[in-house]
């Protein structure tokens, strides 16, 4: 009997390599069921090649022109519209497998229903944890559900930590964890320049293809900055033991360093269906289509510290994660904002961290909300601010 899975997002970056894992693997993985916002094409071609049982179209328009289609196509399957339709998608009963892989805060409500459902949980959706990290992780507990992280850097040091290690709990004989980070296609960008810096030259990063969100993420840090904070909860240590080392070859994707002074580390090519597969067949290892591992032609690997005044958001999110409460619930939410209108042309790259740190300033140091709704009702409330930050910017600029 083949592994059920369903994929959240299934339309994206991780969408796809996920997808071309089960395409490797027929015998052994479905997908039973997948989502996307609103790609109807990308959509089509997913059903005619898996025929999932269900998929999600969160554009009501979208999940009518999908329906269309597929009968014409001749293809059964069931298309549910909204939010609801990325529920049912995460707590499909044939899905023993969930790939969270919305990009953002929209990919918090259909992953914490997989974990309550006690799925095996693919997390690739980081912003969800930085959201509700407790939450989170007590739906996994409470679901009986399997957390395995798929972010690369992650899903490292997950293979670096001794063989009963889950998710959530304490490892032992850990020192430090030690997070490496490429550095984004402006590492070595003068200062000065960073400021005219173009959407599309933030999202040509020099080692990894990704999405558009977290590509700018990466050239601001923020995605190391999120990264830290998601291995805070799912590695159980502190801000003072994960520390970030910028490794621009991307071939050290961690390392774990130990109480006897044994440093360990998972290398790899640049490519997500490493941990991708590794998730899936967990306990066992698969071949995922990842080409091996030259170290010779990788060449010299480099390691330094980074630049916190290069890279403010990477500041920004360490902070916020020393501070606790809704510091960084308040950093996703302005930070999902800030891109967004960067990748509009609405904010320069340099004022992404100003609308962050502004937004930080204003929710002060307020308690972590501890229900859903509080989460939800807050991560608006910044949305707003940081919104109406940008708008105002936006005026002051036209009338300069
Ligand atoms: P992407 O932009 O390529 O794909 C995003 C997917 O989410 C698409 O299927 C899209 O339809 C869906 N989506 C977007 N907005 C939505 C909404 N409001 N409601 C429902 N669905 C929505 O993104 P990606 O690069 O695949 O990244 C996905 C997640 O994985 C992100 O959280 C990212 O941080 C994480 N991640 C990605 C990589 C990578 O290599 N791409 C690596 C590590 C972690
Ligand atoms: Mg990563």
């Amino acid at each position: 009997m083949s592994v059920g899975i369903s994929i959240l997002g299934a339309t994206g970056s991780i969408g796809a390599s996920t997808l071309d894992v089960i395409e490797r693997h027929p015998d052994r993985f479905r997908c039973v069921a997948a989502s996307a916002r609103g790609d109807v094409d990308g959509m089509l071609a997913i059903c005619q090649r898996h025929r999932p049982d269900l998929v999600a179209m969160v554009d009501a328009d979208a999940a009518a022109r999908l329906s269309t289609l597929l009968r014409e196509h001749s293809i059964p399957t069931e298309v549910v519209p909204g939010e609801a339709g990325l529920l049912a998608v995460a707590e499909h009963p044939s899905a023993e497998q969930v790939m969270a892989a919305i990009v953002g805060a929209a990919g918090l409500l259909p992953t914490l229903a997989a974990a309550r459902q006690g799925k095996r949980v693919l997390l690739a959706n980081k912003e969800s944890l930085v959201m509700s990290g407790a939450l989170l992780m007590d739906a996994i507990e409470a679901g009986g559900a399997e957390l395995l992280p798929i972010d690369s850097e992650h899903n490292a040091i997950f293979q670096c930590l001794p063989g009963g290690f889950r998710c959530g709990l304490a490892p032992t004989g850990v020192e430090e964890i030690l997070l490496t980070a490429s550095g984004g296609p402006f590492l070595d960008t003068p200062l000065d320049q960073l400021t005219d810096m173009s959407p599309d030259a933030a999202c040509a990063h020099p080692n990894w293809v990704m999405g558009r969100k977290i590509s700018v993420d990466s050239a601001t840090m923020m995605n190391k900055g999120l990264e830290v904070i998601e291995a805070a909860w799912l590695f159980g240590l502190p801000a003072g033991r994960i520390r970030v080392i910028v490794h621009p070859q991307s071939v050290v994707h961690s390392m774990v360093r130990m109480a006897d002074g044994s440093v360990l580390a998972q290398l790899g090519e640049p490519d997500m269906r490493t941990p991708i597969v590794y998730g899936m067949a967990w306990p066992e290892r698969l071949d995922g289509g990842v080409r091996s591992l030259d170290l010779v032609a990788a060449g010299p690997l480099e390691f330094r510290d980074p630049d916190l005044e290069r890279f403010p958001c990477l500041r920004l999110a360490g902070e916020a994660l020393v501070a606790g409460g809704a510091a960084p619930l308040v950093l996703n939410a302005a930070n999902e904002v800030a891109v967004d209108a960067f990748l509009r042309g609405a904010v320069r790259f340099t004022e992404i961290p100003e609308v962050i740190d502004a937004s930080l300033s204003r929710a002060g140091s307020e308690a972590s909300p501890d229900s859903i709704d509080a989460i939800l009702a807050m991560d608006g409330e910044i949305r707003r601010f940081a919104g109406e930050f940008i708008g105002n910017r936006e005026g002051r600029r036209r009338h300069a």
